[in-house]
């Protein structure tokens, strides 16, 4: 499975329009960015890709990355930085199968697949696959279960993806709390590569109106308000989670110059081959 990290920032991504903070600034002269949030899936032995999450930024990413145009994609929640470039989807394919959880949200009325269909009903190439968490389905040759994390007031998924052939295992936090269910952190375990949201490192939770929260046992909190993960509570559920390899994504760029492109935060373009 080869993956790639499209997307890897928050929902004004680095650099932000209209900013010029010194982390915007040196993601400028450095010619690295985090655009919105999205992972390119390929599974190298089928030929096939699955796509995790449409991105706003997704005509640049593919234009810049080169990967092929995806057979299939999921959609973690509704939040614009993760659906609104599936209206991308006119003229340039035929027919995608776009897969999102079928559980109710209580703030909506409606399961993200219901709200993708509503949304994107004008999409005759899109075919909305209401899917079950915690339950496996093929997806490209490739085993995804969508897991329920905490991001709210929304409904919100993170996955776990697996080579039923080769063992290899992707899993994605989501926009997450560090409060994620213990039945979700059970199917995202042992992974080879493990993308985890760590939006802001925990010292920044001062200037949240809401604080941090999750707190660890020398009381750095693990959560930033109670939508995301800190980078410290980012690397703690990596190494409860026992990854192997963990990168950091969905960073905002409040990270300070200093910290905002040292390990183990991602950039856009990282590629692995699990
Ligand atoms: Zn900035
Ligand atoms: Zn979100
Ligand atoms: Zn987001």
């Amino acid at each position: 499975m080869r993956v790639t990290l499209l997307g890897t920032g928050d929902t004004t991504g680095t650099p932000t329009v209209g900013c010029d903070c010194d982390t915007c600034t040196a993601a400028r002269e450095r010619g690295v960015e985090r655009t919105r949030f999205s992972v390119h899936v390929e599974n190298e032995r089928t030929g096939e890709s699955l796509l995790i999450d449409f991105s706003p930024d997704f005509r640049y990413q593919f234009l810049r990355d080169e990967v092929p145009l995806p057979d299939a994609a999921v959609i973690t929640h509704i939040h614009f930085d993760h659906l609104d470039g599936l209206g991308n989807v006119f003229r340039v394919f035929d027919d995608l199968e776009v897969y999102a959880a079928d559980e109710t949200d209580p703030e909506t009325g409606k399961s993200v697949a219901e709200t993708v269909q509503d949304d994107y009903h004008y999409l005759d190439a899109v075919t909305v696959r209401p899917t079950a968490p915690l339950e496996p389905v093929r997806i490209c040759g490739l085993d995804v279960t969508l897991v329920p994390v905490d991001h709210p007031p929304l409904v919100c998924y993170g996955l776990a993806v697996e080579d039923p052939e080769t063992g290899a295992k992707l899993s994605l936090s989501g926009d997450t709390s560090y409060g994620l269910p213990e039945e979700s952190r059970a199917v995202l375990s042992d992974p080879d590569l493990l993308l985890a949201d760590g939006i802001v490192p925990a010292d920044l939770c001062e200037y949240h109106p809401l604080g941090g929260r999750h707190e660890d046992a020398d009381g750095v909190p693990r959560t930033f308000g109670t939508k995301h993960m800190t980078r410290e509570g980012a690397l703690a559920l990596a190494d409860e989670l026992n990854a192997a390899q963990t990168r950091l994504v969905h960073v905002a760029h409040y990270y300070s110059v200093d910290e905002a492109f040292e390990e183990p935060l991602a950039i856009d373009g990282e590629e692995y081959v699990l």
